[in-house]
């Protein structure tokens, strides 16, 4: 398999997003691996190198489209550990392409029931063995330092934008941010209401909070989407030529766009961290994304 490139999540600017206030900026962390893509490699990166030094058998849990999953099978079978995912749900009849490629890399899948999913419960099947829990999407102290990894220059942005999930990626940032730097959050869930308290926990306590969490472009909720957003997506792929997922960083775009126009604060930089996640894009009806 192709190993992963850091060097390739290059910085540059996006004259498209950007005004006369504001210079918006994308960091591409798309680029270092088509399947162990964005953020997800640098939330894994030592969860992955304590579970080589104990010489453990990695378990972690998702969903049938997660891009978690998919990279966690995909950077085990890079560095030789075995893997195995407990998947929400009954098994399908057929597998969704993001399992059908965990499988391929390797990984054993475990379908539970939502009950089970909800509570973690590792299945009998697997206990017994020595085995090392990654938590879902990577959510931890390790995955946040790791995500501290991102690599962007600090001290030159004013604004650091990011699409949150479990919000581990964003404790990361807000770790490698200097102290002027603001970091929101774009939630792609749901009334999370607890997300600015699992982020804070997430934090070092001489770190400074500086951040917030924007609840306003989640679309409805976890991966659901309109025909606005796939509207926008497609716009922003023309004129700029970065590809998004409908799941994450489409949603980022769209929020960073929509509060550009009524005004950001005081802002002269603005990063956008590109985490990835286009192989989510395969759930959507062919044709829907023009890229
Ligand atoms: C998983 C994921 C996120 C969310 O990261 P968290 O650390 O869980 O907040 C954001 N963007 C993409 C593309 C992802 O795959």
């Amino acid at each position: 398999m192709q190993q992963i490139q850091e060097d390739l999540a290059h910085l540059s600017h996006i004259p498209w997003l950007s005004n006369q206030r504001t210079n918006v900026y994308v960091l591409r962390l798309d680029n270092i691996h088509p399947l162990i893509s964005g953020n997800k490699w640098y939330k894994l990166r030592y969860y992955l190198k304590e579970a080589k030094e104990q010489h453990k058998k990695v378990v972690t849990f998702g969903g049938a489209y997660s891009n978690h999953i998919l990279a966690t099978a995909a950077a085990c079978k890079l560095y030789g550990l075995e893997c195995a995912g407990i998947i929400r749900g009954e098994a399908p009849a057929r597998y969704s392409e993001t399992l059908t490629d965990a499988a391929s890399h390797g990984m054993e899948l475990h379908f539970i029931s939502r009950e089970a999913y909800a509570a973690k419960q590792v299945p009998e099947t697997l206990t017994g063995k020595q085995y090392y829990v990654i938590p879902e999407g990577g959510y931890g102290h390790l995955g946040m330092l790791g995500a501290a990894t991102i690599p962007f220059p600090a001290g030159f942005f004013d604004a650091v934008c990011c699409a949150t999930g479990t919000g581990t990626m964003m404790a990361g940032l807000i770790c490698a941010s200097g102290n002027k730097t603001k970091v929101t959050g774009f939630s792609v869930l749901k009334n999370h209401n607890s997300l600015t308290q699992e982020i804070t926990a997430l934090l070092p306590e001489n770190v400074q909070k500086n951040f917030s969490v924007n609840d306003s472009f989640h679309f409805g909720g976890y991966a659901r989407y309109n025909a606005e957003l796939i509207r926008f997506m497609n716009q922003l792929y023309t004129a700029t030529g970065i590809p998004t997922d409908f799941v994450y960083t489409g949603k980022l775009f769209y929020g960073v766009k929509a509060l550009l126009a009524t005004g950001f604060g005081e802002c002269r930089n603005l990063l956008t961290v590109h985490s990835g996640g286009l192989q989510g894009n395969r759930s959507l009806p062919k044709g829907t994304l023009i890229f």
